[in-house]
């Protein structure tokens, strides 16, 4: 039993304090005294007391008061309170304190002794346990460290560009890869900055505004320099968005090749296309035809006419990626939503269809496109509607603005589209596995529609339910500066 430890005595009464001293002396515990209440402090701060003997009224103190602020300063330290009278509302209050033991007269030698050593054990059991915790909360902090340096390490040297954001849009973890594609400086802390303060790129704030549907899940990052980001937004919940890059540049390169030769190819075809039909044309005058004769030629006549279409698709398609004709003008969606809905009347009749136009009344939605384009889109997306809704089926288009930006939704109750065909049915040709039999196609109809997006810099996406149907989403940029 280590009987080196120092005992303050904070007692006014000497006759009591001398009794003290001699049992504490007694059970071999150095003693220091206070009897005022400066001596008290001074011995606290330079001696660090093991424990604390304080009288019930000291220096003219409540001792209950005096051991209050004690236990505030020095929280572990044990405090015995040596009382004349047990009384219950005392001890209570003793009690709610914190106080370690209570002695009272008439006292006993041996009281003395046992009470002190029975609160400083208690102590060092607390002391120990504090300290046992405190080393096992270290040592599973420093495991959460470790953890968190190999996820930086990890996201510091991973090619793709990662953003974590917060739930205000402000920055949590930026990696090199996008400092370096946004020529952002490495040193620079950016943590807790609003991110469209920190990279003012429009398509990333495009990617980030609510459209009232939360946010895009995929996107297309597009730099003046021709480099070409695929942007992914992964909600995280109670943390906010993760916001993965990917440089798709050398895909946009191939793509651009790749239509740089259908397009060349479709140009050479167009004169013998022309060819075959003018002189399929003259047949008939040069000579009398049977009956068998003139069938096969009509049948070349559909033919030659079918593939003049896809050609002529194509080479559409290729003007409107070079950007050609891509004029602009203040246009009315609204209007040329309402003029596309009266010239495919005919076709929704045909099939007893129902069309419902949501346009917002009032205000007219406007915005800066192309007008021959921008009709060609909408006569794609209501034709496909019609096109896969089967007879008696509900077509709907919406139209509302929001943020700066027209919102176009057109709805149908057609086959809906698996989920597997959804990432490419914008692609050129692709026709979807719903596709039901003897509906005709060449699968450029959406490739035209997201080119023609693509020029108003605005996004297209379809959300669809397989036996449902399809809703197609398209998000124009009511105004936006051509460079
Ligand atoms: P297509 O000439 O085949 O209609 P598109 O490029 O217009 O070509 O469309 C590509 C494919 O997307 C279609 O073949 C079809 O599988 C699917 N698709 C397009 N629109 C719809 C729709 N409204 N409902 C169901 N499937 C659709």
């Amino acid at each position: 039993m280590p009987k080196s430890d120092l005992i303050l005595l904070a007692l006014s009464d000497l006759q009591m304090l001398q009794l003290f001293e001699r049992a504490l002396v007694a059970s071999s515990y150095k003693v220091a005294i206070a009897r005022e209440k400066t001596a008290l402090d001074k011995v606290l701060q330079e001696s660090s007391p093991a424990l604390v003997i304080l009288e019930e009224e000291f220096a003219g103190q409540d001792g209950l008061t005096v051991a209050e602020d004690l236990l505030d300063r020095f929280p572990t330290m044990p405090v015995v309170l040596f009382l004349s009278h047990e009384t219950v509302p005392v001890l209570r209050k003793a009690i709610s304190i914190g106080v370690s033991d209570c002695l009272c007269a008439p006292l006993r030698i041996e009281d003395i002794g046992q009470a002190v050593e029975r609160s400083i054990r208690r102590a060092d059991r607390v002391g120990d346990w504090t300290r046992r915790e405190i080393r096992r909360t270290t040592a599973s902090l420093q495991h959460r460290v470790k953890e968190l340096q190999k996820f930086e390490t990890i996201v510091n040297t991973i090619e793709d560009g990662v953003m974590i954001l917060d739930e205000r849009q402000c920055i949590l973890l930026i990696n090199p890869v996008v400092r370096r594609t946004f020529g952002l400086w490495q040193e620079e802390d950016l943590t807790g900055r609003p991110v469209l303060e920190v990279i003012d790129h429009p398509d990333l704030r495009s990617l980030l505004t609510s459209d009232g549907k939360g946010i895009a899940p995929h996107h297309e990052i597009n730099f003046d320099d021709g480099r070409c980001l695929s942007a992914q937004c992964t909600p995280i919940p109670g943390v906010g968005l993760a916001i993965t890059m990917q440089d798709i540049s050398y895909l946009r390169q191939i793509d651009r090749l790749k239509s740089e030769f259908i397009n060349t190819v479709s140009h050479d075809l167009r004169s013998p296309l022309t060819a075959i039909l003018g002189y399929v044309d003259l047949l008939e005058r040069v000579g009398p035809l049977n009956d068998a004769q003139r069938e096969f030629i009509q049948r070349v006549q559909i033919s030659v006419e079918s593939i003049t279409g896809l050609v002529n698709d194509l080479l559409e398609l290729g003007r409107i990626e070079a950007g050609v004709d891509s004029q602009k003008e203040m246009i009315r969606l609204d209007s040329l939503v309402q003029l596309t809905a009266e010239t495919l009347e005919v076709q929704i009749n045909e099939k007893r269809q129902k069309l419902t136009l949501e346009i917002p009344p009032g205000k007219p939605l406007e915005l800066r496109g192309n007008p021959i384009r921008l009709r060609q889109m909408l006569d794609n997306l209501l034709g496909n509607a019609i096109k896969y809704t089967p007879e008696g089926g509900e077509i709907i288009v919406e139209l509302e603005e929001q943020a700066e930006q027209i919102i176009l939704r057109v709805t149908d109750t057609g086959p809906g589209i698996p989920p597997s065909d959804q990432p490419h049915i914008f692609e050129k040709f692709y026709r979807a596995s719903n596709v039901p039999k003897g509906v005709g196609g060449s699968g450029l109809g959406l490739a035209i529609v997201k080119s023609i997006v693509d020029n108003h810099h605005g996004r297209i996406w379809v959300e669809s339910i397989l036996g449902k149907g399809s809703t197609f989403v398209v998000v124009l940029p009511i105004y936006r500066d051509e460079k």
